[in-house]
């Protein structure tokens, strides 16, 4: 995992973005072991303050896009999934704190979408800032951990 918040000017929109960020990333850790590191090279995720460009013409505060890449690991080369989650500036801070909980919630495994507006993983949210898990946000994070698959190391 790499907040990005180490180059480039410092200011008050950028400790509004780093400070959302990291609440969202406490809300996660809360239920996940993250390690944060320095190096974006070892990140599996990697975070970016910048708005997603636009798709099909429509603009987003954020997205996360998964990659395949090939990876050598102690001399063998497997697939490690990596995923980068862009998070817009230009918003309020509970606005982009619940963006970078949606969009992490991605990036850790949940690709899928909750019918329930009240929900982290709302495909459609609501009109307040969600800045918290749902039961049911839950309960689906715990149903994919009991999944086989990519959330899980190789065995050697
Ligand atoms: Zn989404």
């Amino acid at each position: 995992m790499e907040p990005t918040y180490t180059s480039g000017p410092t200011g008050i929109w950028e400790q509004r973005w780093h400070q959302a960020v990291i609440d969202a990333l406490n809300t996660w850790q809360q239920h996940l072991a993250i390690t944060l590191v320095d190096q974006p090279e070892q990140a599996q995720v990697l975070l970016e303050r910048r708005r997603p460009p636009l798709r099909n013409n429509r603009a987003s505060h954020g997205r996360a896009e998964l990659q395949l890449l090939e990876v050598q690991r102690q001399g063998r080369w497997q697939l490690e999934p990596k995923v980068t989650v862009m998070i817009s500036p230009g918003q309020a801070q509970p606005a982009i704190q619940a963006t970078a909980l949606h969009e992490l919630g991605h990036a850790f495994g949940l690709w899928g979408h909750s019918d329930q507006a009240g929900d982290v993983m709302a495909a459609i949210p609501g009109g307040k800032p969600i800045l918290q898990l749902t039961d049911r946000d839950l309960r689906t994070l715990q149903w994919l951990q009991q999944q086989p698959g990519l959330t899980q190391p190789a065995r050697p």
